[in-house]
């Protein structure tokens, strides 16, 4: 965009009776076109929106993506394979609040560690005593200092690795078949596990179709020992 594509800008803001004057552009505007319309800006507002700054709007909020789905589906179909948002399974927002500092550790994506600490038995049993999950460095370092003394050892894994799909199918199964293989949680341990699996569940998962989610709601409502949901 050259000053020439926009000529006369302050005569066509005056023409139409505006105060100001907002530019659109699918490029960047020409340095000679963005200091004509800073020169103007003593005398009408003015604002514009170069492609980034249209692209940065859309891709911010619930309402955008609806329009950039709406009128460029081929872009926001590949744009929203490259950045995935958690399934709607539950009705509140997942969120895994870090031990130490409180920041979510979910948005506005998935970052932080989840970290087991566990000892063997004399039988060869793990033994998980405590499970929690934290941001890396200094949260780490200050919750790691807690557990030292107790003769427990820490494993952990990166919480954006446990949200891809596969590693997350595989981290469940590693955990089912030490269950079967007789290790042990805390009581602690345990509700932190399910609490954790069901906050990254969303993202490995789907949005459910309309008829799953009124299957849903009927299974919601018959008790877990005669098939319903429960955990
Ligand atoms: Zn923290």
């Amino acid at each position: 965009m050259n000053p020439a594509d926009e000529s006369n800008i302050r005569d066509r803001v005056e023409a139409n009776g505006c105060n100001g004057f907002v530019g659109f552009y699918s490029t960047l505007p020409s340095s000679g076109l963005s200091d004509a319309i800073a020169g103007l800006s003593t005398k009408v507002e003015t604002q514009i929106f170069d492609r980034e700054r249209i692209e940065s709007y859309l891709l911010k909020g619930a309402e955008g993506l609806h329009v950039a789905k709406r009128y460029f589906p081929k872009s926001m179909t590949a744009w929203m394979g490259e950045n995935p948002k958690p399934a709607k399974i539950f009705s509140t927002h997942p969120c895994l609040t870090c031990h130490h500092c409180g920041k979510d550790l979910l948005n506005p994506v998935p970052a932080g560690i989840i970290v087991i600490w566990q000892r063997r038995d004399i039988d060869g049993k793990k033994h998980v005593d405590t499970v929690y999950w934290c941001c890396k460095g200094n949260c780490d370092r200050r919750l790691g200092e807690s557990q030292r003394g107790k003769g427990l050892i820490d494993g952990w894994e990166d919480i954006p690795d446990v949200a891809i799909p596969l590693v997350f199918a595989k981290w469940v199964m590693v955990t089912l078949n030490e269950f079967q293989a007789g290790d042990t949680y805390s009581p602690l341990a345990f509700d932190r596990l399910k609490e954790f699996i069901l906050s990254i569940y969303p993202y490995v998962a789907r949005h459910p179709t309309e008829s799953e989610i009124e299957r849903m709601e009927g299974l919601m409502r018959i008790p877990a020992a005669l098939g319903g949901l429960g955990y």
